[in-house]
């Protein structure tokens, strides 16, 4: 008999793990924060012991969900402006508000988005932000992981005045928060229309030698498309290609607007894709063709998007929206099956976090679970575990969330963050954004 940290049994566990194996009346043994025994509960049980075992009964056990493209400050402008065209939505609402961000009020929202993702069973998320320092203050207090970066254009933002202090900034936060295991670090270029040639290559150089990933958002509406074609005479895709800026290393955030040849190009240089279905709805962008993609063996994560564009960070309800979209996209009930979509918000977003250690649940991997209720109506009867957390779960189901074995959330408490104070602060903060917009329209 083996001592662990902490002993979990549940009645279902969807490992996520190589042959997608579950596990019908589970127990999982944690030392550490990384996962040393996953099997049928008399085996677990008869193998280690702990002062901590958690009975977690008609519970179905998971990886945390991975949510590969978000801006969790934005949390802030949730709701405050809706159903505009895109240029009027971001000149006359997003900008103004964005423009006088301080610190303080990044670190506020996206403990905000922190709060939302533990609660709704999301354990890891990509994170392309303003004052990417505050938000890594406010993940490491929540006890999330996060791959972030600094957004970086050729204009000044709120963090630095132009574009060569900007990346300086990248360097100073990687060496800064280096030696954090939960807060890893990307070079993050916002966009082809608001960077330069000059400014992706420099980015590509960083993320080379630094050995970070890159992302980037790519293709998003035929509008980028145009625009691209007349500054850089190439298509998006084409010409982040040509810039050197397509790899294993790099997650392209939309992937919307892309022609075969593009595809083509995306699973030849290995790019991963980060697919915001809600978001690509809400702003009306379009639809991305993620059926050709994942034919052609592209990595297509999921993501959220910031919270203006849709509005949730639920990695639930994020998963069901996806699945209803491709298949009314095709006219075809077959495609985007259940498990598809569950492997991009999880195993798939591992690869492009280059972070092979989370997105499952098998010996060696880290303690990344979440819990849920199965006695909820919403999950009665159970036939298909897959199938229920794809097309039933509405995430208000997960009762306990925990990252490396720490417990981060459990029977609607938050154990890292005072969330009575958080409800206040955000009420105050929503004050400040509504006259930012108003002096504005
Ligand atoms: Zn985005």
């Amino acid at each position: 008999m083996q001592a662990c940290d902490t002993l979990l049994f549940a009645e279902i566990i969807v490992t996520q793990d190589e042959t997608r194996s579950i596990i019908h009346n589970g127990g999982i043994a944690i030392t550490d924060g990384t996962i040393v025994c996953i099997d049928a509960a008399d085996t677990v049980r008869s193998q280690y012991t702990s002062e901590n075992v958690m009975e977690l009964g008609s519970s179905l056990l998971m990886p945390g969900l991975i949510n590969s493209h978000t801006h969790a400050a934005m949390t802030l402008l949730r709701g405050a402006a809706d159903d505009l065209p895109l240029m009027d939505w971001l000149n006359n609402h997003i900008f103004p508000v964005e423009q006088n961000l301080k610190a303080e009020q990044v670190e506020l929202g996206a403990l905000l988005a922190c709060a939302e993702m533990t609660r709704y069973g999301t354990t890891s998320f990509t994170d392309m932000y303003l004052i990417e320092d505050a938000t890594y203050k406010a993940v490491d207090q929540s006890g999330l992981r996060v791959l972030g970066g600094e957004a970086l254009f050729m204009f000044p933002s709120p963090a630095y005045p132009d574009f060569d202090t900007g990346i300086a900034l990248v360097r100073e936060l990687e060496s800064k928060w280096r030696n954090n295991p939960r807060i890893r670090q990307a070079v993050m270029p916002h966009a082809v229309y608001t960077t330069t040639p000059e400014i992706l290559t420099i980015c590509r150089e960083v993320a080379e030698e630094l050995d970070l990933p890159i992302h980037i958002h790519l293709a998003e509406t035929q509008t980028e498309t145009q625009a691209c074609i007349e500054s850089f005479g190439k298509r998006p895709v084409e010409y982040a290609h040509s810039l050197g800026l397509l790899s294993e290393r790099t997650t392209v955030a939309h992937a919307v607007d892309l022609t075969d040849d593009e595809i083509t190009l995306l699973a030849e240089t290995g790019t991963n894709v980060a697919h915001n279905p809600e978001s690509n709805m809400k702003l009306a962008s379009g639809m991305a063709p993620i059926e050709k993609m994942l034919a052609k063996g592209v990595n297509i994560t999921l993501g959220t998007d910031g919270a203006a564009s849709n509005n949730a960070l639920n990695m639930f309800t994020e998963m069901a929206s996806c699945a209803f979209l491709h298949k009314v996209q095709h006219l075809d009930p077959t495609v985007a099956s259940a498990q598809t979509v569950l492997d991009m918000a999880t195993c798939n977003g591992s690869r492009s976090m280059r972070q092979p250690d989370i997105g499952s649940l098998a010996v060696g991997q880290q303690a990344d679970i979440i819990a849920i209720d199965l006695t909820q109506p919403n999950l009665l009867p159970m036939h298909n575990p897959v199938s229920q957390l794809v097309y039933a779960t509405t995430g208000a189901e997960v009762h306990m969330s925990m990252v490396a074995g720490d417990i981060l959330y459990q029977n609607g408490k938050y154990l890292r963050i005072d969330y009575p104070a958080l409800i206040e602060a955000a009420k105050d903060v929503a004050k400040w954004v509504q006259k930012k917009i108003q002096k504005r329209s």
